[in-house]
């Protein structure tokens, strides 16, 4: 065999040309032989085609379609979130162009450790952070130390004035853990080793996990029998802080928004420092519409955001946004061979301190593609659009005597279930439709019963499709 070919350099995308033929060819046929939204058969047969087409994982000599095998055999065997009966989970179908300047950012491979192994992507990611940042905390007022939410002025670009060194900013992140465990360091480096994370019992578990991690702590965990974290609850069991209280937008079970304006309001009394996790519900930013459900977000000290959920990413693209730079300055660290001081004197960036991580991709392209793509328009009509559907499919649950819904959507989660029918056949109609791949949909504990999940994030779901996953349902529960 001759030396690989390289996907960067000028001969570069000529290799790859071909290459690209044959992924593209193989996830068409993988997708072909599947022909639903998940493999049929369960665990067992998938893992057993795996097995079939993989062989020798290390074989002596090389096999030349090998990319080929391995990509058909891995897209027959997914679950394809573009598929309109595959609602499971906050797992979104990535939009084509979001994934093409994926493919860009492989094949060019910048690190973003150093500024001399990614010199346009880290001014890239330090404009686009940037700029989400002021989407969550509003354009500053001249001077203020505080930002107050206020939506940006209609045709306001980054470029038109320069950020203020106080201005808010994003760190780039793997998703949601690693924003809530970040969030968490942070507090931690400003208000101390003893600060309590304070959270409802609707928050990711990532959050208490992240306390675990972090040594904090054990954190109070806020009953939320209502779904949502209530602030009298909060009020009550606040004892002598430091506190750092953690609210979501977007809840992972039911896409629930914790009442922020008034829970801002507790912290600001009680001297408690707020996080709002988003990961779900922050891109409603981008939406004239349903903006105003994210009123008070601005209140906190961070907030996690996750593109790869509602921002129809491919994975990964997380951030964090943190209102007071300065609370950055607990990130910073010195390697001699990424940030020597006399480097950084010399003006090169220092990207150490922006992230835990050392080598990192440069996932910011595939986001400042997608929003200079869509522009806020788009990206507004597929957060509408997605919204509108959960909406229509409650009303169709809600209309029809075989079925109950749990509660109107919030954003695009839907929780219903089969009527007259126990726990147990909730359960066994979602697995008996996974195994035989014919649909995906999750599952909920809430108000003691178990409930359906279907998470409503491919904006080319039509109502027939939801329809039909109703059929499904019906058809295949057990009586
Ligand atoms: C998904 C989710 C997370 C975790 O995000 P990952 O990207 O999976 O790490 C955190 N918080 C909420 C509310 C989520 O829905």
């Amino acid at each position: 065999m001759s030396t690989p070919s390289l996907a960067s350099g000028p001969e570069g995308p000529d290799a790859l040309r071909p290459l690209l033929d044959t992924v593209l060819d193989a996830l068409t046929e993988g997708a072909g032989a599947r022909g639903g939204p998940l493999p049929a058969g369960g665990p067992d047969e998938v893992a057993a085609r795996v097995r079939d087409v993989v062989g020798d994982v290390l074989p002596e000599e090389g096999d030349p379609d090998a990319l080929r095998h391995l990509v058909a055999m891995l897209a027959e065997g997914s679950a394809d979130p573009a598929h309109t009966l595959c609602a499971a989970h906050l797992h979104c179908p990535p939009l084509a162009v979001a994934t093409a300047a994926d493919l860009a950012a492989s094949a060019l491979n910048p690190s973003m450790d150093s500024w001399d192994q990614a010199p346009a992507a880290s001014e890239l990611e330090s404009l686009v952070t940037r700029s989400l940042a002021r989407e969550v905390y509003g354009i500053p007022p001249r001077g203020a130390g505080l930002y107050r939410y206020a939506a940006p002025p209609r045709g306001a670009t980054s470029h038109e004035a320069p950020a203020p060194a106080n201005a808010p900013d994003a760190l780039v992140t793997t998703g949601g853990t690693e924003s809530n465990q970040l969030a968490l360091l942070l507090a931690r480096e400003a208000l101390g080793p003893d600060v309590q994370l304070v959270c409802g019992a609707n928050a990711h578990h990532s959050l208490p996990r992240a306390a675990w991690l972090l040594g904090l702590p054990a954190p109070v965990i806020v009953p939320t029998p209502t779904g949502t974290l209530d602030p009298a609850a909060l009020d009550d069991v606040l004892p002598a802080g430091p506190h750092l209280v953690a609210a979501t937008a977007g809840t992972t079970d039911a896409g629930l928004i914790d009442p922020l304006p008034e829970i801002a309001a507790v912290c600001e009394r009680q001297h408690a420092r707020l996080h709002v996790d988003a990961a779900y519900g922050g891109t409603l930013l981008f939406s004239a519409r349903h903006r105003p459900k994210l009123t008070g977000l601005s209140a906190a000290a961070t907030v996690t955001l996750d593109l790869h959920k509602l921002g129809w990413q491919p994975v990964a693209a997380g951030l964090l946004a943190v209102r007071d730079p300065a609370d950055l300055a607990a990130l910073r660290y010195r390697a001699d061979y990424l940030n020597a001081d006399d480097d950084t004197e010399a003006g090169l960036p220092d990207l150490l301190g922006r992230s835990l991580r050392t080598t990192r991709r440069p996932d910011i392209l595939k986001i400042a593609v997608t929003l200079k793509t869509l522009g806020r328009t788009g990206l507004a009509a597929l957060v509408d659009q997605v919204c509108d559907r959960a909406r229509e499919f409650a009303d169709l649950v809600q209309n029809h005597p075989g079925f109950e819904l749990h509660d109107r959507p919030v954003i695009s989660t839907v929780l219903f279930r089969p009527a007259r029918v126990g726990d147990d056949a909730v359960a066994a109609v979602r697995r008996r439709l996974l195994v035989d791949g014919r649909a995906v949909l999750g599952r909920a504990t809430l108000g003691g019963r178990l409930w359906l999940k279907a998470t409503l994030l491919n904006p080319h779901t039509r109502l027939d499709d939801l329809a039909a996953l109703m059929k499904l349902v019906e058809g295949n529960t057990p009586r």
